[in-house]
């Protein structure tokens, strides 16, 4: 076994246990792979392991391997989630290639990305991005705007939105992570009777996975725990 799918295999077993701390049924916290800066190789090795959902930060990269793995075999299982700040000047070729946005932070992003999703593709899935921890993120809006902000994306006509994804500041202290992570389940829970079709809460990462688990995600994007440590020195977008 490479160690790749050895990762994946305990990672697997970690949101196992999680979810049986607290109560919830196995399968509702699906596990996204952070691939960034790791190559087509690692990402295979992956796919090998049974890993079909993959996180890309960063569009031209995501999208190189997007392309490679559109001629394979599995390529129809595969789900891409663009997980990254979006600028502007790179939101078509996330409409063109990706399944899934977690970063929507402005209606401006939300709107191109509708309109420049091709018609012979699904609905992009979109989630918005909320900052739970004031001042020490510049990601993501605030609890006060998010109203507003999921009323306008709801609307547009080639995007789901399916529900919130956060980044909370670093915390060491399972107290600190549940509330925080909590803050957004409630946000959910509040857009609900307008937005029934919200089912994704985007939290959690390898520190923080049991806190995560307990307040309610459905979706935990796990990078270096499955493919080691990242070396940005090649990066170029
Ligand atoms: C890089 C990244 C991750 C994965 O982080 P690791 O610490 O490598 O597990 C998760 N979510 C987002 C938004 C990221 O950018």
């Amino acid at each position: 076994m490479t160690s790749i799918e050895q990762n994946i295999q305990k990672t697997r077993e970690q949101i196992c246990l999680s979810t049986e701390k607290c109560g919830r049924a196995h399968g509702t916290v699906e596990l996204l792979a952070v691939s960034k800066t790791k190559p087509i190789l690692a990402v295979e090795e992956a796919i090998e392991a049974g890993q079909r959902a993959f996180g890309e930060n960063y569009v031209q990269e995501g999208v190189e391997k997007i392309q490679h793995f559109a001629t394979t075999p599995f390529a129809n299982e595969l789900t891409w989630h663009f997980i990254g700040p979006l600028q502007s000047n790179k939101s078509r070729l996330v409409a063109e290639n990706f399944d899934w946005v977690h970063t929507i932070d402005r209606s401006k992003i939300a709107r191109r990305l509708s309109e420049q999703r091709p018609s012979h593709l699904p609905p992009l899935n979109v989630l918005i991005q909320i900052n739970t921890s004031g001042e020490g993120s510049k990601s993501g809006i605030n609890f006060e705007e998010l109203q507003t902000l999921a009323d306008e994306v709801a609307q547009l006509p080639n995007l789901t939105l399916r529900g919130l994804m956060s980044i909370p500041e670093r915390a060491d202290d399972y107290d600190s992570q549940f509330k925080a992570f909590s803050a957004l389940t409630e946000a959910q829970q509040k857009l609900l009777p307008k937005h029934p079709q919200l089912d994704t809460l985007s939290m959690g990462m390898s520190g923080d996975l049991d806190a995560a688990v307990a307040a309610g995600s459905t979706m935990v994007r796990i990078g270096t725990a499955i493919f080691g440590a990242r070396d940005y020195s090649k990066q170029t977008n």
